[in-house]
């Protein structure tokens, strides 16, 4: 029988392995599973026609379906892969542990069925992790290593799963149909891996190692999930983990220098900082506007490298250059030349709702950061103004707004709020900050969010003075109202430029 508990490279033949989940991961597991002549039961609590014919697709591969219960652990079990929205506290998951099984995220499993490179070596995985810029910090490090030439893959929480990034260009690759969603022309295998992973893949994760990892900072999310936010802390830092040359913490995060203190790393590996004041040794950070890298130099007690400058960084918000600081400290540990991280910087560009700039009215700017779901994103975006009218509420999921307000207090001209929780932030701001005004336009169904959007503009409009920014950066989900954040975003847009060609025709009336 396979040890599926000793780290390394396994042998899947004729192992028994349970697959959760029939969705785009699951079938990825299923499919890779089977090609290495594995006998998988594929598991799903559904068994409606989607499920059905999504399984249909593993059966014919050869696995055996078990669909309508994702409860009992399937007799002879070895292993048990689970895909990552599946609590811990499932019970197939306690089935699994009390029967001594080991449990396996789609991370661990991708981890395992790395195949070398023609020249012998493996790809390494740069991993992202943190609350807040993920995406971007990926995105950047991707931009960077394109720089510098490499054909890197982008992927794990971000859309293209880490599975498929990994079996591309395998013989038994069979899962890798994405040469499109990455841009690469071929089916040539990946040199290097830039991977975001969320808390829930590192939970479920053992023997990842990372080549450089950074956990980017700390705030309370999912604690539903985890339930707790110790839980939460522990299962983010995992990515540094057995990491083999550099563990990125962030300075101003001290939860993140803890988590480096704490992990079991390769004999040699590195903590490196990244801050937005100057470096210390061995930290990147920032001096009169350059970037300055003070950790991968030769002589770095008398030297630093210029990585480029903050203005190469799009939008040049504080909490953006340090995810560019971020980046850089990855790509630098795998060998990077500075060069390619200033034109990488100046290749990237931020993905819509992300501090996105939609246009300027009398002076005043409005800005779309509506993937701001949460407090601690909210007040990294509102950070980087100096008077901001605020767009604000939504789905609140379980969030604390006291210490937001609070700490921005005095850039707030006003706050507009709308949305199924707004009362909380209303609430806080009456506790905080109460000399801030603030408008309520309350909750309104889908059909009538574009309206309240209008109206939201509108007023932030008459709130603001020529050099503020009117801010949408709502500290909330976006699903009361409308279908995503991204949705949200556009609704805002359009309501900006609407309001925009409205006041130019009236304008050229009156002349
Ligand atoms: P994630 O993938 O972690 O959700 P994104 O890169 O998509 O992160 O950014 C999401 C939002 O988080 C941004 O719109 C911005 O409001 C905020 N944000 C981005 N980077 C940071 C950071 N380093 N610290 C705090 N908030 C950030």
């Amino acid at each position: 029988m396979t040890d599926f508990s000793a780290p390394g490279p396994v042998q899947f033949t004729d192992a028994v392995v349970t697959v959760v989940g029939a969705r785009v991961v699951g079938l990825s597991a299923s499919a890779a599973l089977l090609a290495r002549g594995a006998k998988v039961t594929l598991v799903d609590r559904y068994d409606d026609e989607v499920t059905t014919a999504r399984a249909a697709q593993a059966a014919a591969q050869g696995a055996t379906l078990r669909l309508g219960d994702d409860e009992t652990l399937p007799p002879g079990t070895e292993l048990l892969v689970v895909t990552p929205g599946l609590p811990p506290t499932a019970p197939i998951v306690a089935a699994a542990r009390a029967a001594g099984v080991p449990i396996w995220g789609d991370a661990e499993l991708a981890w395992r069925l790395r195949a070398p490179l023609p020249d012998g070596s493996y790809a390494p995985w740069l991993v992202v992790t943190g609350t807040n810029g993920k995406s971007t910090t990926v995105r950047m490090a991707e931009a960077m290593l394109k720089a510098a030439g490499k054909n890197v893959a982008a992927c794990g929480n971000i859309g293209y799963p880490v599975l498929d990034a990994v079996l591309r260009g395998q013989p038994d690759g069979s899962a890798a149909g994405e040469a499109a969603e990455t841009g690469a022309g071929s089916d040539d295998p990946f040199e290097v891996l830039v991977i975001e992973l969320s808390s829930y893949q590192l939970h479920w994760s053992s023997t990842i190692s990372a080549l450089a990892a950074v956990v980017l900072n700390l705030a309370p999310d999912h604690l539903d999930w985890h339930g707790s936010y110790a839980a939460y802390t522990t299962a983010k830092g995992r990515a540094y983990e057995n990491c083999q040359v550099a563990a990125v913490y962030n300075a101003a995060d001290l939860e993140t220098v803890r988590l480096v203190e704490e992990a079991e790393v390769v004999e040699g590996c590195r903590a490196i900082g990244f801050t937005l004041g100057a470096p210390g040794l061995s930290m990147l950070g920032v001096v009169d506007g350059i970037l300055a890298d003070r950790a991968f130099v030769e002589d770095r007690r008398n030297n630093a490298a210029e990585l480029g400058t903050v203005y190469d960084v799009e939008p040049h918000a504080p909490h953006n250059i340090a995810n560019a600081l971020a980046a850089a400290a990855l790509v630098r540990a795998y060998g990077v030349e500075p060069a390619a991280v200033r034109d990488g910087l100046r290749a990237f560009r931020p993905e819509p709702h992300r501090i996105a700039w939609v246009a300027t009215i009398d002076g005043v700017d409005f800005v779309d950061d509506s993937k701001a779901t949460n407090p601690h994103a909210a007040s990294a975006s509102i950070s980087a103004y100096e008077h901001v009218v605020w767009l604000a509420g939504g789905l609140a999921k379980g969030a604390d707004f006291d210490e937001l307000v609070e700490r921005h207090a005095k850039r707030l001209r006003g706050v507009v709020l709308f949305g199924a929780e707004r009362h909380l932030i209303a609430e806080a701001l009456r506790r905080r900050a109460p000399e801030v005004p603030v408008t309520d336009l309350g909750v309104a169904g889908p059909e009538r969010a574009a309206a309240v959007m209008a109206e939201a503009v509108r007023t932030a409009r008459a709130m603001a003075v020529s050099g503020d920014t009117v801010l949408l950066a709502p500290a909330c989900a976006s699903m009361d109202m409308f279908t995503s954040y991204g949705e949200r975003g556009d609704v805002f847009a359009a309501a900006v430029r609407e309001l925009k060609a409205e006041l130019e025709l009236s304008a050229e009336d009156g002349e």
